[in-house]
């Protein structure tokens, strides 16, 4: 995996300081471990002062060199398109901004708050829909910038879960996340932490003893990871994850659809059977949002429905993931399923199958339909 840096002591190559110590972060680096097409050339080129370029040498070595196309180079390389703003397309495609209550944090459902903890992360992805800020300072959260956030959220008892994300919350050193988590955790309303984090991905030798050793302290935590291709699902990636769930951390896993990487049933239904071995359930199938000059990576909404169509009934259903859209504007997500109920004729509800077949389905002849579910 890691012929392109030879050089290196595998010592150095599994430790995650190095990793983000020696992050890719220009186009020279990226040439020195594949030959890049004109295209890519020209997709830095146009693309410097639009969204930050970074890569793990760890992910830069999963992709393919000779291959433009293969599914993580996609994801890491930037292309012309980028630059191109559609029409449409919004800076705050999820309506954050309005919603930021203090620095940092956002209030956008009842009771569950976003804790913008960093703007840093390990690779940037180049369909990130939080492009403007991601990034954009790489600094590094100061426990004052914080703390008017851990205030917030302790005066608002109907903040039942904090989901800590940024940029990649694990970007932080372990102390800081330690002190992050306990904040968070004296809130007596709070139920559970969900951290939003690529690391098990793109780092995975981010998961050290010392981080599991804190996480345990402030259970029950949620890790909502985030792997798009099979390829992505490595020996390495997989003892994260094990590490993490043998430590009673949840791990769950959130797809964005992706056009030209996993915008197919085969591809999603092998990420899936993999993750479900690897004890990661899938949980979300996202539609990518509508942020700006990310409209190559988008797919129609029916990609996604004719996906779960080829998912369901076809594999277990611990391994289909939901279908979601989180609607511009901040109005909240909207799960989507294909249409299986082909004709209602009073008690009477027509099924179509996985199998293509049809059935009907006899509600209770004993109770008024017209007061059922009151
Ligand atoms: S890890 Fe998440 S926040 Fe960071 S660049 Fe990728 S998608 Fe954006």
């Amino acid at each position: 995996m890691r012929r392109a840096f030879p050089e290196v002591s595998d010592d150095a190559f599994a430790s995650w300081s190095w990793q983000v110590k020696n992050r890719i972060d220009d186009v020279e680096g990226l040439a020195r471990v594949f030959e890049l097409t004109d295209e890519e050339r020209e997709g830095f080129a146009r693309t410097r002062s639009v969204f930050r370029f970074g890569v793990t040498p760890y992910y830069a070595a999963l992709a393919d060199p000779r291959d433009p196309s293969c599914p993580i180079r996609r994801q890491i390389v930037p292309r012309p398109e980028e630059a191109t703003v559609r029409i449409g397309e919004l800076a705050d495609p999820l309506g954050e901004v309005p919603r930021e209550v203090v620095p940092n944090l956002v209030h956008r459902y009842p009771d569950r708050v976003l804790l913008l903890s960093t703007d840093r992360c390990p690779v940037y992805c180049r369909f990130c829909t939080r492009r403007r800020i991601v990034g954009r300072t790489e600094r590094q959260s100061t426990r004052a910038l914080l703390d008017e956030a851990f205030e917030y959220i302790a005066e608002h008892d109907e903040i039942r879960e904090v989901i800590v994300s940024g940029g990649d919350a694990l970007m932080l050193g372990d102390n800081q996340i330690d002190h992050m988590l306990e904040r968070i955790r004296s809130a007596p309303h709070v139920d559970l932490v969900r951290i939003g984090t690529r690391m098990p991905v793109t780092c995975p030798m981010r998961v050290t003893p010392r981080l599991i050793s804190v996480l345990s302290k402030y259970k029950p935590v949620y890790v909502m990871t985030h792997f798009n291709h099979v390829k992505e699902c490595t020996a390495e990636a997989e003892a994260a994850c094990a590490a993490l769930i043998d430590a009673g951390v949840v791990v769950y896993n959130q797809t964005v659809l992706l056009r030209g990487i996993n915008d197919d049933v085969e591809s999603i239904a092998a990420l899936n059977r993999r993750l479900v071995r690897m004890r990661v359930t899938p949980y979300y199938l996202h539609q990518c949002d509508m942020a700006e000059g990310i409209e190559h990576f988008r797919t129609p909404l029916a990609t996604g429905l004719e996906i779960i169509d080829g998912l369901r009934g076809h594999m277990s259903g611990l391994a289909v993931p939901q279908f979601c859209v989180d609607v511009p504007g901040g109005l909240g997500k909207v799960t989507m399923l294909p249409e299986w109920v082909v004709a209602k004729d009073g008690r009477a509800t027509t099924f179509r199958t996985y199998t293509g077949s049809s059935a009907r389905y006899l509600d209770p002849e004993d109770v008024d339909s017209s007061k059922r579910g009151s």
